[in-house]
């Protein structure tokens, strides 16, 4: 009998029925606008089950995000790492998820803070740009209102309080932040960003691999390599996603044996997307769960 043949036993979903399972947003400390407390609120808000904080390149809301969280919710700790593919001219960034990792390890430890130092000179080279142009956005103020791991949706909000630009989708348009005033930062070579996540306990991700709506996207061939490396599993559920880029992503992954995974990329008001937009599957949350140990998923605290 399948699961879905009827009363069968007691299904893990908190609320009843199939677990609904977000693994990827921020809050206030990268580029969302919900503070890692009233994120975990939201989620359960929202009905979610298991909700991932994945700020950019920072375990900063780790602390708070477990502190707050409300009856029925999973915590699964994780970052989104900012990575780049060298193995082309020029090199691509893409955006690797990781899991569950140590916290504590001392190489990713140096590196994400390698990266978000890089992330304050990228910002304050973009906005010395704008000011060049005669744009008076100022960088102190942007760095202020940040609070956390800074990007280019902080500058939107500069340039959105300037009246410039209505929204930050518009921000991130060819003539802004999108391509006349983008500049690349000194990413973390996704190689490394594997080894270093494996080699943490954690469990690597590739974050909307067939976004082509953001820029380039690397090769299968790539991810062929990188799955051989440790990576684990593909993002296909992404509102970045065509349905036609969803498939494909299922289907490459079928081929490798990765994981797939959906999910919202929640910032709160920095995206119109909303938390649980797309959700994974039961199984392969408990893969990645499984694979991880660097810490444990924070189950409630009642
Ligand atoms: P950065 O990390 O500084 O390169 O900025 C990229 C971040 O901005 C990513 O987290 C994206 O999710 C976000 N982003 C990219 N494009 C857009 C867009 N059109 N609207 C809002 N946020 C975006
Ligand atoms: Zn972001
Ligand atoms: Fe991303
Ligand atoms: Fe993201």
């Amino acid at each position: 009998m399948s699961p879905a043949d009827g009363p069968g036993p007691v299904p893990p979903g908190n609320s009843g029925g199939r677990p609904r399972i977000d693994l990827h947003t921020h809050s206030t400390a990268s580029d969302g606008t919900l503070t890692p407390a009233d994120l975990v609120r939201a989620a359960r808000e929202a009905g979610l089950d298991v909700l991932a904080l994945t700020d950019h390149d920072t375990t900063a809301g780790w602390e708070p995000a477990a502190a707050a969280r409300p009856p029925g919710l999973t915590l699964v700790r994780g970052a989104e790492l900012s990575c780049r593919w060298y193995g082309t001219e020029p090199s691509i960034p893409l955006h690797l998820l990781g899991y569950l990792f140590d916290p504590h390890a001392p190489e990713l430890v140096a590196e994400l803070a390698r990266v978000r130092a890089a992330r304050e000179v990228r910002g304050e080279r973009i906005v010395a740009m704008l000011r060049a142009d005669g744009i008076d956005v100022d960088w102190a103020e942007i760095r202020t209102a940040a609070g956390g791991t800074v990007g280019r949706p902080h500058i939107a909000q500069a340039l959105i309080r300037a009246g410039l630009v209505a929204t930050t989708d518009e921000a991130f348009t060819p003539n802004w932040l999108g391509e006349r005033y983008r500049l690349p930062k000194d990413d973390i070579d996704v190689f490394r960003a594997v080894r270093l996540l494996r080699q943490a306990g954690g469990v690597p991700v590739m974050a909307h691999p067939r976004a082509t709506r953001r820029g380039r996207i690397v090769p299968d061939s790539l991810i062929v390599e990188l799955a051989a490396a440790g990576l684990a599993g593909l993002e296909a559920e992404h509102e970045d996603h065509s349905p036609a880029e969803r498939d494909a992503v299922r289907a490459l992954a079928g081929e490798l044996g990765l994981l797939v995974t959906g999910s919202s990329d929640f910032h709160g008001t920095h995206k119109t997307v909303r938390l649980g937009a797309h959700t994974t599957g039961t199984e392969a949350y408990e893969r990645i769960v499984a694979a991880a140990s660097g810490v444990p998923v924070l189950t409630d605290q009642g």
